[in-house]
């Protein structure tokens, strides 16, 4: 059967899976919608699974999604919806699809975001499984390192950087790798919310001792994401206390955090001080290199045969962190399997079309914080800061400015691409600038000198 595919169903089945991606975790939508492969036949949408299994789970959970989706937005094209199993049924059986190797059964993916939630380990995130690049050696060498000589080598290791980085994958790698090597120590693994939660309700049920004497007796305590711990001072407090029992006992803590220590906000100078008293290392964004090498690794996971040129196509266009680098190679699978053509660059070019365009707004915010950072002498990490000084505040007022100006991003996301600020001030910002052209000619100027020197 001949398929062929107008660039309308192309877009429609982008937007389609752009909902997934938001409403599905991310691990279901690798193990359930990756693998299926979509076809629109005159008004009736169809969804191929390569097994009985996936048949069952996309039949039950996710064609409901999908039909309201289509429902909601595309009524008049598409009107019937079909799941079937890959050769089961002749009258609808897709064309092989080329470049893939035969489906593995979903995984076990399918229930470890539950999992790790309640304070177990996800087996997925391995030190196997990891892919050292510049950007992450230190981090990862560090993370094995305790794994093999837990409270001896580093305590504690503190592990901070950008999200989607790969420090809550380090944590896992390291717990995983301690119950396999040493089943007899106790590991746990927690978000610093979740550990805000226990502890709220231990004290809410009168039951703190048991908390404080159930923490004490862990070997190898992973708190995630500490900067949550902000403002909360009771939890830092019983933290700090738990803390230090711990690692006067030789036992093990490891933490992350999107800061270096001393940049916490709202956190006790004590508990900082601590936190940075082992080793501290830092996950970056990874160079061009170690996204292909990760996107080869991913696909291979995923038993999909990712040509170089694609992998590389991808890296150079997502560049941000490794979790988009992800989304974007599950996106590129999924229109794959829906076009039911190999895996080329121009099908890259296609399933992305979207992502990077995104991306390239980020670009454009990027030089232009450059340019005013260095039009006004002041480090990109100042004109993110919190500091209301002068120097630092109406550089940063012109950039957000300018963004608004040159993008066309909204408020909320200017604030979130600026160092995470509401969007009230950025508003605010805009309108200052705003104002302050129309009456001082000098700052019109300067104000028109930046944008000309953005736009070159
Ligand atoms: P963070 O906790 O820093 O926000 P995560 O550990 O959740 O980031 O990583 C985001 C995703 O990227 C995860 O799916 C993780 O497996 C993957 N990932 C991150 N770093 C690597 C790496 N070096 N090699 C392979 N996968 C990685
Ligand atoms: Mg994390």
């Amino acid at each position: 059967m001949g398929v062929s595919i107008s660039s309308e169903q192309l877009t429609t089945w982008n937007e389609c899976l752009d909902y997934l991606q938001e409403v599905v975790p991310s691990t279901h939508f690798s193990t359930w919608i990756c693998p299926l492969q979509m076809q629109i036949l005159g008004e009736t949408l169809l969804l191929g699974a390569p097994n009985r299994i996936v048949y069952e789970e996309v039949n039950a959970k996710y064609l409901p999604i999908i039909k309201e989706f289509f429902e909601d937005r595309f009524s008049d094209k598409v009107k019937k919806f079909k799941a079937y199993v890959v050769g089961e049924h002749s009258s609808v059986r897709a064309k092989n699809t080329v470049g893939v190797l035969p489906q593995a059964l979903p995984s076990k993916a399918a229930n470890t975001s539950t999992m790790a939630a309640s304070g177990e380990l996800n087996p997925e995130y391995t030190f196997q499984n990891f892919v050292i690049g510049k950007s992450n050696q230190f981090a990862e060498a560090a993370a094995e390192q305790v794994a093999l000589n837990p409270g001896r080598a580093y305590n504690p290791l503190f592990v901070y950087g950008g999200v989607g980085l790969g420090k809550t994958h380090l944590l896992h790698a390291i717990g995983n790798r301690i119950q396999q090597d040493k089943p007899g120590l106790k590991v746990r693994y927690l978000h610093s919310e979740r550990f805000v939660t226990e502890m709220v309700r231990a004290i809410h049920t009168n039951s703190l001792d048991d908390f404080k004497a159930f923490y004490r007796t862990i070997d190898i305590l992973m708190i995630d994401d500490i900067q949550f711990f902000a403002g909360k001072d009771r939890s830092q407090e019983e933290f700090f206390y738990t803390f230090n029992t711990l690692i006067e006992a030789n036992q093990q803590i490891i933490i992350t955090s999107d800061r270096f220590p001393k940049d916490i906000g709202g956190v006790a100078d004590r508990l900082k001080s601590r936190f940075g008293s082992g080793l501290t290392v830092a996950v970056d964004p990874p160079d061009l290199e170690t996204r292909v090498a990760i996107l080869l690794k991913k696909a291979e996971a995923m038993n999909v045969e990712l040509p170089s040129d694609v992998a590389f196509y991808i890296a150079q266009h997502v560049r941000t962190n490794i979790r988009e680098l992800e989304g974007a190679l599950k996106r590129v699978i999924a229109h794959m399997r829906f076009v039911c053509r190999p895996l080329s660059q121009e099908l890259a070019r296609r399933a992305l079309k979207d992502v990077v365009a995104a991306q390239e707004k980020m670009t454009s915010l990027d030089s232009i914080l450059q340019i005013v950072s260095d039009r006004y002498g002041v480090t990109r990490d100042q004109l993110l800061s919190d500091s209301r000084q002068k120097k630092y505040a109406w550089p940063r007022q012109l950039a957000v400015a300018l963004c608004k100006e040159l993008s066309s991003l909204s408020f909320p996301e200017i604030g979130k691409a600026l160092g995470g600020r509401d969007h009230t001030t950025v508003m605010h910002a805009c309108r200052k600038v705003e104002s302050l052209r129309q009456s001082d000619a000098k700052i019109a100027q300067e104000y028109h000198d930046l944008l000309r020197q953005i736009s070159h």
